[in-house]
């Protein structure tokens, strides 16, 4: 970069510099390590579903129908057991994410319904958006709180979240 372009390597190094800040709060504030710790057990997981699929259910489909392996189906060209078997992982990942989900909903854990999570939260009884539990004032519409008065889905959850914790 040359000395004449110094407006523009100057813009450049306050653009890299405004990156580099973002990329600082961003490092810093979880938000990388709760990403970095879903991906490590995501992969971890889907091993686990992998091998539940392709060690396990397609070993009993085997079994059941005679068919050595699933994979090596094939019209022609077109190989179609392999396409049928990556979709029975995804079938089969997607289904015991949604039973996961579903259980940790039920214990009243994670932050699994709609509007933004209810660890924490519920939803303001006159415009329906989530607000802190703790909230007196509702940020959204600006209604006064009875920190008493829960949405009934909301009293449920946290009930169900104290038999939990007590
Ligand atoms: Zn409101």
């Amino acid at each position: 970069m040359g000395n004449h372009k110094t407006s523009i390597s100057e813009e450049l190094l306050t653009a890299l510099r405004a990156i580099w800040l973002e990329f600082k709060s961003f490092a810093l504030s979880g938000n990388m390590f709760d990403l970095a710790l879903g991906f490590i057990v995501g992969t971890a997981f889907s091993k686990l579903v992998d091998s539940l699929a392709g060690d396990v259910i397609m070993q009993g489909i085997a079994a059941v129908f005679g068919k050595p392996d699933f994979r090596n189906l094939a019209i022609g060209p077109v190989r179609y057991g392999s396409f049928l078997t990556e979709l029975l992982n995804f079938l089969l990942l997607a289904s015991v994410l949604f039973m996961l989900v579903k259980l940790l909903g039920k214990a009243g854990l994670g932050n699994f319904t709609g509007g933004g999570g209810t660890r924490g939260t519920r939803h303001c009884t006159h415009c329906k958006e989530s607000v802190s539990v703790r909230a007196l004032k509702c940020k959204w519409c600006g209604v006064d709180l009875h920190p008493v008065i829960l949405d009934p889905a909301d009293e449920e959850i946290i009930t169900s979240r104290n038999k939990i914790i007590t």
